[in-house]
């Protein structure tokens, strides 16, 4: 059995739920991709550029410190050592050899943390396309450096000042011009969500992770992790390390997502607190009220703040291949925190998330093998880690 089946469906999830107008643009992408995997040149060439340019094979790095501190055998895939900062490079890179392919000349793209932003301004830079990034205005105050990162790039940044101002704005920005634009530009879609083929070209690019972690495990280990461990925002980074291991049935596989203020307000956890319902093109489970509208999510983590997730995801926890789990930004800045002082790495507040949950896995099951994805640097980060300390200490004050 293939996920996805010719629809784009896993299992119930997926699919394409589009207008009209966006048919011919899908079918075409749909087309050139299955025509790009074949194409033996491009794929060796992009190779090269993961090796050379972006800095793979990233170091399943053994976390011994943490892993005495917690009483468990922790590897972190190193993502964070890429080029740009984060796991988003690899799909970048793959789209735009897939838009070169496809004889594109403009490249549009959404951005919530700014990651994916500046993942494809940097690619467009390199192969010589221009760039127009959607970002809402919210995210562009939160995220001021990579803004003007992407602009050093030679990208347009445009602000959305619709909805909450953030990723699934604008999501919508972009859609937009796609439909309009669509004969020179390619939608370079920073996640596995979207319509098919979206999550299966992005997990596809993504499963480098997922392919080099596990040689690396058994080369270092001789057998196969406990569990996998990643967090989820629209899920690529975590899909990308999970779809390798499977057919590795004992192997266990927990998908972080961000709890927001608290456990009693899991507002951003889409898997937990999510029904299902259609966003951006495909069906999987999202967060909505009562009548069936999109709830607007808030997370410490720029990078997790989506309502909806990945339709591989929701596929995985109906057939509960994962199990998908929430922890809190207090809790999230604790997982930080304990990164940088126990290994001198300093994460990114999105697999902080994923960080802290180590403690619960260590709780139950000692001595445990574990493999985090550690899916960014935490450079982005520190103003708001900075503002959030102060809070903490004026309330201590007080
Ligand atoms: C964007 C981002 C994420 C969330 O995206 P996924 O598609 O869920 O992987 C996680 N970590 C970092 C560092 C990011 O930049």
């Amino acid at each position: 059995m293939r996920m996805p089946d010719k629809k784009g469906y896993f299992g119930d999830f997926g699919g394409r739920f589009i207008p009209e107008t966006l048919s011919f643009c899908l079918r075409e992408l749909e087309e050139s991709y299955f025509k790009f995997k074949k194409d033996k040149r491009s794929l060796r060439e992009l190779d090269f550029y993961l090796k050379e340019y972006a800095g793979r094979p990233t170091p399943l790095y053994f976390a011994g410190k943490l892993s005495e501190y917690l009483g468990i055998k922790v590897y972190l895939k190193r993502e964070d050592l890429l080029h740009t900062g984060a796991h988003k490079i690899n799909n970048t890179l793959g789209q735009i050899f897939l838009a070169r392919h496809m004889g594109k000349k403009r490249i549009i793209a959404e951005t919530g943390a700014g990651q994916h932003g500046v993942a494809t301004a940097t690619v467009a830079a390199r192969f010589g396309f221009k760039c127009d990034v959607y970002m809402g205005e919210e995210d562009m105050r939160r995220q001021k450096t990579n803004v003007f990162k992407m602009e050093i790039l030679g990208a347009n940044v445009f602000p959305v000042r619709s909805g909450s101002k953030t990723l699934k704005d604008a999501c919508n920005e972009a859609i937009r011009d796609w439909v309009t634009n669509v004969k020179d530009t390619y939608y370079l879609l920073g996640s596995v969500v979207g319509p098919h083929p979206y999550p299966l070209i992005v997990r596809d690019f993504q499963s480098v992770i997922g392919k080099e972690a596990r040689s690396q495990i058994i080369k270092k280990e001789n057998r196969l992790p406990d569990y996998l461990v990643a967090c989820v925002g629209g899920g690529s980074n975590a899909i990308g390390l999970f779809h390798p291991f499977f057919d590795d049935k004992k192997v266990k596989n927990i998908g972080v997502e961000a709890g927001g203020l608290g456990l009693s307000s899991l507002n951003c956890a889409s898997l937990i607190k999510g029904k299902v319902g259609i966003l951006h093109g495909a069906k999987s489970f999202l967060l909505q009220d009562e009548f069936g509208q999109i709830k607007a999510t808030h997370s410490i983590a720029a990078g997790l703040d989506y309502p909806g997730v990945g339709p591989e995801h929701s596929f995985y926890k109906r057939i509960k291949k994962a199990c998908y789990v929430a922890v809190s930004d207090k809790e999230a800045l604790h997982g930080f925190k304990m990164l940088s002082k126990l290994e001198g790495i300093i994460p990114a507040l999105e697999p902080s998330h994923a960080l802290y949950y180590l403690k619960k896995i260590a709780k139950k099951n000692k001595g445990s093998l574990v493999i985090l994805c550690l899916s960014g640097r935490g450079d982005k980060d520190l103003d708001i880690v900075r503002e959030k300390r102060g809070k903490i200490k004026d309330k201590d004050k007080g």
